[in-house]
């Protein structure tokens, strides 16, 4: 092992691993790539840290993790990781074996190839100066490079996850160990929220440009952090503020200070986020994401609207967006589609035949509600169109007369480097197809995307106010950083 960074062996001994495929393998949609929730100064701390990551779990299915520092105990580290939901990897008797009064803790989702415990979060690591944890979302634009530089110098990965840089970075460092965090977060390129632990402090950074959501609370003497508002609630720790894109948050036994090791810039935080990944309870920046969807779907309403019996969202995400939309034309909302919340995970191999099953084993089509209706069918996005084009179908067999499809989002038409898991450009639809020839290929009677000056005003704008910045490359190609287009596009975390 390195001299600078050995990983810790591995607590976990479960045999629980999940090797079924994952929620939206089925779903062709975008994959939020993981969640990660700290709190400091909180007793019995792994027991939040369960409520948080549960509040989190729409982030990432795939594997969960806790570490804690018992700080009465002189800093002992503690920690647990499996694959599974947070509920099934933690019970009362592991959340036991987590002692301690602060917490770091993660939920992730991977690609198919990378599913497996060596990369669940957080990481832990033996460095010269004691323990280290580290737990992220986001992907690190420029992590294979920093990787390829310092395995040339003799380091030694321990994983295939990118997140292990900032480990290697700071472990090889001279200065203290603040110095050395500031100085790796300013070498890394690309959108992340971090908690890193050692045995005397945790600190919080969001990258430069704010790309992924974090947010810090209060509860009575402690702190909470979270990548969703909704996690607080859960928790009911009191929302503070949204941590600052280049800004790193320290807390130790001196209490709390704020630096930053980045100047404050563009906030770009990731439009897809108030479209579809964060939960509607939750607050980005501080706009409401179901008020937010609302509005898109009023906007949609303003922009394209249609003559149709009933107005039904694609749920969960577009719910809001088609209340909204409904709300707008007087066309009457209803439950047109019923999502099936009981199947969990499917242990299925995902041919044709099966995949189509498994669409409908997870989404069912109303048929009293649609059965010779005009349905108008919100949706936040289309990826490949192959998802879309499966529901309208479901509408049309369920007795659907006109299925006309408005979708919350401009056109999708470039990948994300920035953690969220997207095809290669040749396979978004529309980057290869015109909307007519879209339509065609989802079997509609009619397909409008939201404007991108639609979907501006109704996030609350995005007109060079720092706080309402917003990252929107997927539709408009314009990277807040600089991207490596034949690099690795997924996450890091
Ligand atoms: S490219 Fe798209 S998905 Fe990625 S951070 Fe930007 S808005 Fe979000």
């Amino acid at each position: 092992m390195s001299d600078e960074v050995m990983q810790l062996s591995q607590l976990w001994t479960g045999s629980h691993y999940n090797e079924g495929i994952g929620r939206d393998d089925i779903f062709d949609k975008l994959r939020e790539e993981c969640g990660v929730f700290g709190a400091f100064n909180i007793p019995d701390a792994s027991s939040l840290g369960y409520y948080g990551l549960h509040a989190l779990q729409h982030r990432g299915e795939e594997s969960s993790g806790m570490c804690t520092v018992d700080s009465r105990n002189g800093g002992s580290f503690n920690y647990y990781r499996g694959m599974g939901l947070v509920k099934e990897v933690f019970n009362q008797e592991r959340l036991d074996g987590l002692p301690g009064d602060r917490v770091i803790g993660h939920v992730r989702y991977s690609t198919a190839g990378e599913s497996k415990l060596g990369n669940a979060q957080p990481l832990i690591f033996k460095y010269r100066d004691g323990d280290l944890a580290v737990a992220t979302n986001g992907n690190i634009v420029n992590a294979p490079s920093i990787r390829e530089e310092l395995e040339q110098q003799g380091s030694i990965f321990q994983t295939t996850s990118d997140t292990e840089v900032i480990a290697h970075l700071i472990a090889r460092s001279s200065k203290d160990f603040v110095s050395a965090a500031k100085d790796a977060l300013q070498r890394l390129i690309g959108g992340f929220a971090f908690l890193i632990m050692t045995n005397g402090k945790l600190l919080v950074a969001s990258d430069a440009h704010g790309l992924r959501p974090l947010v810090m609370g209060k509860l009575g003497e402690g702190y909470v952090f979270a990548s969703e508002t909704c996690a607080l609630e859960t928790c009911g720790a009191v929302y503070e503020r949204d941590v600052q894109p280049g800004e790193l948050i320290i807390l130790d036994s001196d209490g709390i200070r704020f630096d930053r090791f980045e100047k404050l810039e563009r906030r770009a935080t990731c439009a897809m986020e108030y479209i579809y990944f964060a939960r509607p309870d939750s607050d980005i920046n501080g706009i409401n994401l179901h008020s937010a969807r609302k509005r898109m779907g009023q906007k949609l309403a303003l922009e394209s609207f249609v003559d149709a019996d009933v107005v039904t969202g694609v749920p969960d995400s577009s719910i809001s967006a088609a209340i909204g939309y409904a709300e707008q034309t007087g066309i009457p909302y209803e439950l047109g589609l019923i999502k099936n919340k009981y199947t969990g995970r499917t242990f299925i191999q995902p041919s044709q035949e099966l995949r189509e099953k498994g669409v409908k084993m997870k989404l069912s089509a109303v048929r009293k509600v649609v059965e010779g209706k005009r349905v108008v069918m919100i949706d936040d996005s289309i990826v490949r169109g192959t998802t879309s084009l499966r529901i309208v179908n479901l509408l049309r067999e369920a007795g659907a007369t006109e299925v006309h499809v408005r979708i919350t989002s401009p056109p999708f038409m470039n990948p994300c480097y920035y953690g969220i898991d997207t095809p290669d450009r040749k396979e978004l639809i529309a980057s290869q197809k015109t909307v007519e020839e879209i339509r065609q290929a989802i079997n509609a009677d009619s397909i409008t995307f939201l404007s991108h000056e639609g979907f501006i005003e109704a996030v609350g704008g995005n007109d060079g106010e720092f706080n309402r910045g917003m990252c929107m490359a997927c539709f408009d190609n314009d990277y807040p950083t600089p991207v490596d287009p034949t690099s690795e596009k997924s996450c890091s975390c």
